[in-house]
């Protein structure tokens, strides 16, 4: 290859596996994390964005000129927009009023037309996001609905890509794949790459509270109780996307958001690791799995993004105690450094 790329597209993937040192203390395994920051969009949603754009394009279904429309919590949007801005389409978002102000001030900053719908209405209400955006794609000539949720090229992407990467860094050694899940693409294309090599490899996703997954993978039940509003963002859905592949999950494991938010605090606190929600999220779930695992397993758990899309949430201490979540941060410290303390 030339010294250098041909367009920021090209930089795409190839993400670093890193090792986890004094977070995961007490779990006996070897944990590794897949840090998808230094995608260019700062989120592993850039590697399933072109996909779906690149998909779209020979299917005949993107034309040049075209608006590509899409509902995101924020990643996605930021990887379709770059691909958008390379490759000469125009953007139109629907987000929703839960997701943190910076990632729409991203979305807007690469020129995409952004639409905040409210959070707390069904998704087969007109406000929803998931609506304005189908909505819109029947009434702007020329655009197409990437549609994330049931666009198999999602998971496609992570089959293709992100699956084989780990395969290869971990030099199949692998045990265990941990991931919070949201469209399901990342834990559907990369369990089943990783279960094609080696079936006995476990999955786990990562579900919020309020969110369907767990009891429906568990009893085949979609519960409306199980919905409602939660704080966790990215990950959970009130929906049953397509690209959740039901069957390569061993296990969802459910994690409070207070937890994911002190997970967040001290992934970069502790490792230097500055990333997202979700990822506070799945590693608190690793640690709740932590009796589950051997001191021979080998987890790999992925990081979606970016922490500084989180720098007025979880990463403010105003945000944290109004939620009540900064007391309690401190009594988990409290507790550690007497744990601390009394191993000397
Ligand atoms: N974490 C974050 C921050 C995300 O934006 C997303 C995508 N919604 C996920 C996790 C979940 O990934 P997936 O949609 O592939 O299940």
């Amino acid at each position: 290859m030339a010294g250098y790329y041909n367009n920021i597209l090209e930089t795409i993937g190839n993400t670093p596996l890193v090792k986890l040192n004094k977070i995961v203390k007490e779990v006996p395994a070897t944990v590794l994390a897949k840090v998808e920051t230094t995608n260019p969009g700062n989120s592993v949603k850039d590697r399933m964005a072109l996909k779906m754009v690149e998909d779209a394009e020979k299917a005949g279904l993107l034309k040049p000129g075209g608006t590509i429309i899409e509902c995101t919590s924020g990643n996605t949007g930021m990887g379709i927009a770059i691909a958008a801005v390379v490759k000469g389409y125009k953007c139109i978002f629907t987000t929703t009023d839960k997701q943190s102000k910076e990632k729409v001030d991203i979305l807007r900053a690469v020129g995409a037309e952004v639409i905040v719908c409210p959070t707390n209405v069904g998704p087969e209400d007109p406000r929803s996001y998931y609506s304005v955006a189908e909505r819109l794609s029947k009434e702007i000539p020329n655009s197409f609905w990437c549609n994330q949720y049931d666009n198999l090229s999602n998971r496609l992407a992570h089959y293709e890509s992100t699956g084989p990467e780990i395969w290869e860094q971990t030099e199949g050694k692998i045990t265990h794949f941990v991931v919070g899940v949201g469209t399901g693409g990342t834990i559907s294309g990369v369990g089943r790459y990783l279960k094609e090599q080696n079936p006995n490899i476990k999955i786990w996703g990562i579900d919020p509270y309020g969110s369907v997954f767990k009891k429906y993978h568990e009893t085949g039940e979609f519960d409306e109780k199980e919905i409602y509003p939660y704080v966790t963002e990215g990950i959970g859905e009130d929906i049953l996307p397509k690209n959740v592949d039901f069957e390569i999950i061993d296990h969802f494991e459910k994690v409070t958001d207070k937890d994911a938010a002190i997970g967040t605090r001290e992934l970069a606190r502790q490792e230097g690791i500055m990333v997202g929600n979700s990822a506070g999220s799945a590693i608190m779930g690793v640690k709740q799995l932590a009796s589950e695992l051997k001191e021979d397993d080998l987890v790999v758990v992925l990081f979606h993004d970016h922490g500084s899309r989180y720098v007025g949430k979880m990463f403010n201490d105003e945000w944290m105690r109004e939620r009540g979540f900064l007391e309690d941060e401190l009594k988990v410290k409290d507790l550690i450094a007497k744990k601390d303390n009394s191993d000397f």
